[in-house]
């Protein structure tokens, strides 16, 4: 087979291409970095159209390393940071104002309002599988109407489409003002807080009280299925987009978790744990999320619970340009090892008030247990700690709901190269860290929904075949000392509430 499948996977800190063959390897790939804008604290944004401008560049970039021309690839799929929120006007292509970024908590109160409504964070949960947190792009879509002038009139008049990311992109490829596909998948949608679960469909009353126009919103496909063709003059001119998938469903699905009770963990600027729960939809008891995992074609949604950790990998990032105290992202281990153990010191980086299992928008990011004998070293190791401990919370949260322990987990992600994180993951865990060969999983992903749609990949079994394992942590930590670490950090944890919005 001489056929490819591109991927474009649109990420927080970065946009790829990645084109791969029908073994799931890669041939190329091509990789730009945008900017991240801080305008003040607790607000994250990216400009769409410098988003929009490097996809075009990394395309070009991919093909262009690979030798390769549109004819060579088949089929096109988009991954994409998910929740973060684009407007812009259908009729010049121009987005009202910046992507609100996943990130971002400027709409707490926005949350805490339609709260106060009646049930509280739980309101929406039983149709969209979230509680009401600044995670998710509804309020977002909200905030932009509130407060860019003249934004909500010309919703109302039809004028504003609202996207996340892979709609923006999908819109532009496919020709942009000049009859752009505004369309999106169930995974994306279903992280907007408007989206009703069983349906797969936006929920009306939802959007009323939340004062978004229906007109605005995508329609949903599934994530494997025609979403039109890259106009003629992109890089992949005339090739078919048949895959969407938000980046941590593509990761799950390119991890080869397609059976009940298979999960993945993704480190990347946060860390995302996807448990792939089947054709059923489990309710979470214990503060994750209920997801799509993905949709192929016809075929029934695949569920997944979700724990979402905001800052993982971007807690190394704030070491690197907050404190200067590193270089690079990876110096972080250099540190780390010289030292034996944390030294007492935990480090609980509630950037973003903390995601799952508490949810709180009051928490903000704590140092604890600092004496005269921490160094340097001590404080690499708490921040690599860190993001081993939020995982351990989320999959003992993740065993709690679906009742079936965790016996391994599958990673993957720009921290995995770390071999001091991904030891110490195992030994807080107890149980095995295993990481696949193909390492850009979540560019997988979305190639293996775009190239199953073509017939390119045959079935589910092709995918399983190509996983391949690199290599594996098994624990070796004795009980009592994964256990005491683990309780210093939860008690770490409670002296982050009740810190913002007093
Ligand atoms: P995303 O897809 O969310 O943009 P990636 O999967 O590319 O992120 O991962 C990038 C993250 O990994 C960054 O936040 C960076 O700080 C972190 N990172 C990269 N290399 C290392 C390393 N050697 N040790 C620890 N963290 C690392």
């Amino acid at each position: 087979m001489t056929d490819y499948v591109a991927a474009i996977d649109q990420g927080t800190t970065s946009t790829r291409c990645v084109v791969f063959s029908h073994e799931g390897r890669v041939v190329a790939i091509d990789q730009r970095e945008h900017e991240q804008i801080f305008p003040r604290a607790g607000w994250v944004e990216h400009d769409p159209v410098e988003i929009w401008a490097n996809t075009r560049t990394v395309v070009a970039g991919a093909l262009a390393k690979g030798d390769l021309a549109p004819s060579d690839v088949v089929a096109v799929g988009i991954t994409n940071q998910r929740e973060t929120a684009v407007v812009w006007d259908r009729t010049t292509g121009e987005p009202v104002y910046n992507a609100i970024v996943w990130q971002d908590t400027r709409t707490d109160r926005i949350a805490a309002d339609l709260g106060a409504l009646g049930g509280g964070q739980e309101r929406y949960r039983a149709t969209t599988g979230l509680p009401l947190a600044t995670y998710f792009s509804g309020p977002k879509v909200r905030w932009i109407l509130d407060n860019v002038d003249g934004a909500r009139a010309r919703a109302e008049a039809g004028d504003l489409l609202f996207g996340t990311v892979d709609t923006w992109l999908l819109w532009n490829m496919t020709g942009g003002v000049d009859g752009g596909a505004h369309l999106t998948d169930p995974t994306n949608a279903s992280r907007t807080l408007l989206m009703d679960l069983s349906t797969l469909d936006w929920d009306a009353d939802i959007a009323a009280e939340m004062g978004i126009p229906l007109s605005m919103l995508p329609d949903i496909r599934p994530s494997a299925g025609e979403f039109g063709r890259v106009r003629e003059r992109g890089a992949l001119g005339g090739v078919p987009i048949t895959g969407i998938l938000g980046d941590q469903q593509a990761a799950t699905f390119g991890q080869a978790c397609l059976d009940p009770g298979e999960a993945k963990n993704t480190y990347g600027t946060g860390n995302f744990v996807l448990l792939n729960t089947g054709t059923e939809r489990v309710a979470s008891e214990n503060g994750l999320l209920t997801t799509v995992c993905y949709q192929l074609g016809d075929r029934p949604p695949v569920y997944a619970l979700e724990g979402s950790i905001a800052v993982t990998g971007s807690l190394v990032q704030w070491v690197r340009d907050n404190l200067g105290m590193i270089g690079t992202a990876a110096e972080i281990e250099e540190h780390a090892r010289s030292v034996e153990d944390n030294g007492g010191c935990y480090f609980v980086p509630a950037f973003s008030g903390l995601f799952a299992p508490y949810w709180r928008a009051d928490a903000r990011g704590a140092i604890v247990g600092l004496t005269r004998f921490v160094t340097k070293g001590h404080l690499a190791r708490a921040v690599l700690e860190a993001t081993a401990y939020q995982t351990r919370e989320v999959i003992e949260a993740m065993n709690a709901d679906s009742g079936v322990p965790l016996t391994s987990l599958k990673v993957d992600g720009g921290m995995v190269v770390n071999d001091l994180l991904m030891g110490f993951q195992a030994d807080i865990l107890g149980v095995p860290v295993i990481r696949p060969v193909v390492a850009e999983t979540t560019a997988l992903g979305a190639a293996y929904a775009a190239g199953l749609a073509v017939g390119f990949w045959a079935g589910e079994a092709d995918l399983r075949a190509n996983w391949a394992k690199d290599e594996e942590w098994a624990p070796s930590m004795p009980e009592a000392e994964r256990e005491r670490l683990f309780r210093q950090w939860k008690k770490a944890v409670t002296r982050t509430f009740d810190w913002a919005g007093n």
